[in-house]
């Protein structure tokens, strides 16, 4: 079912969904299982699976020298989201990214996920790659998210690439997109951000979910300021807890948020490194309660194979 529509059924209920990563090359579906089978108790409708692309590495060659090579660390996506699907019952959304994928490669996928009977996608447009400095597409690829929205909504009214093709079966996506209650760190400014948002919206994307914040206000405003802007689609609130000292530093470095003076004393007050764990699990367990009893469609958590801590925290929210 669309997420959208779990979202309709729900009449202002808040439900709950989680994000979980592919596990690194190598690694095996039992690593999601672990993360996933002690979270099911709290009935997410549907589960988030994100997508990595390929980067950038320096291998040691024969010669002594090293040599750039292009790997995918974090293959699976599709494979996750079918066995998430089949193990659960529940609806799996891949994340789907231009970064790497020509039209064609983003054609090909979507035929994949529909006949899997995936109906729900997050179109994004992906990072930059480790030593490119920005953005680079795909040749034939999509440069913004934008683009990939167009593409999903053409294949939902049953436009293919080659327009050859003549009645071509409709896809029935439900699409995704990312919101950025701090602003893109690319965005010039907080207003330009929000007027490409709303193009994603006007292009035909259904709902929106939001990187992490750790003040709920920053949600709140952003809420409000897509609502005037005539964005009125759902907005989910995605959460991660705060559970190691360093992240403090990490987390503004890694995804360009602000972390709020009060949560900054408490972490720095504790006397113990692992008891940082505890603030931050107190510290979300508070956000995710005032975000609900706000009416919120849906507590989004970044579980980041952290499952004692996202449990502890559903236990306290739901
Ligand atoms: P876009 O909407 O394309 O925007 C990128 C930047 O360009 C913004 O600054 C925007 O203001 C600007 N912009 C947009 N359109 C235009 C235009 N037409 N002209 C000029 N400027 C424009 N990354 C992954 O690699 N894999 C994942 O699974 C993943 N999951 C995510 C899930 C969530 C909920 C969030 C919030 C992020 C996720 N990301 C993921 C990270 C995301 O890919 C990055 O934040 C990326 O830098 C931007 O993606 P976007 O879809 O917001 O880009």
């Amino acid at each position: 079912m669309k997420v959208t529509k779990y979202f309709e059924e729900a009449k202002g209920k808040s439900l709950i969904s989680f994000e979980v990563l592919p596990p690194l090359k190598g690694g095996s579906m039992q690593s999601i299982f672990d993360v996933l089978d002690p979270l099911m108790e709290f009935k997410p409708p549907f589960i988030d699976v994100t997508y990595h692309r390929e980067e950038y590495v320096y291998q040691k060659s024969g010669n002594g020298y090293y040599e750039k090579a292009s790997i995918r660390k974090r293959p699976g996506t599709v494979g996750i989201c079918a066995a998430l699907m089949h193990r659960y019952g529940v609806d799996a959304v891949p994340h789907l990214i231009c970064g790497g994928f020509t039209k064609e490669d983003t054609e090909n996928a979507l035929i994949d996920l529909n006949f899997l009977d995936i109906c729900n996608v997050l179109a994004i447009r992906g990072d930059a790659r480790k030593f490119d400095g920005r953005f680079l597409p795909e040749e034939g690829g999509h440069s913004y998210a934008l683009d990939l929205v167009r593409q999903i909504v053409e294949m939902n009214e049953g436009r293919y690439l080659d327009s050859n093709i003549e009645n071509g079966a409709r896809t029935n996506f439900c699409i995704g997109i990312a919101g950025y209650p701090e602003k893109h760190f690319e965005a010039p400014n907080f207003q330009s951000d929000l007027k490409y948002t709303k193009n994603k919206i006007d292009a035909g994307a259904d709902y929106i979910v939001t990187q992490m914040f750790f003040d709920n206000k920053n949600y709140f405003d952003y809420v409000d300021a897509c609502r005037e802007k005539g964005i009125d689609v759902p907005i989910v609130p995605g959460l991660k807890p705060l559970t190691k000292m360093y992240q403090l530093k990490s987390l503004p470095r890694m995804f360009y948020v602000n972390m709020p003076e009060a949560l900054v004393k408490e972490i720095e007050k504790v006397k113990k490194p692992e008891h940082a764990k505890e603030v931050g699990i107190e510290w979300c367990i508070t956000q995710s309660l005032e975000l609900k009893e706000y009416g919120v469609p849906c507590l989004h958590y970044y579980t980041m194979g952290d499952v004692d801590t996202i449990k502890r925290i559903a236990k306290a929210v739901f």
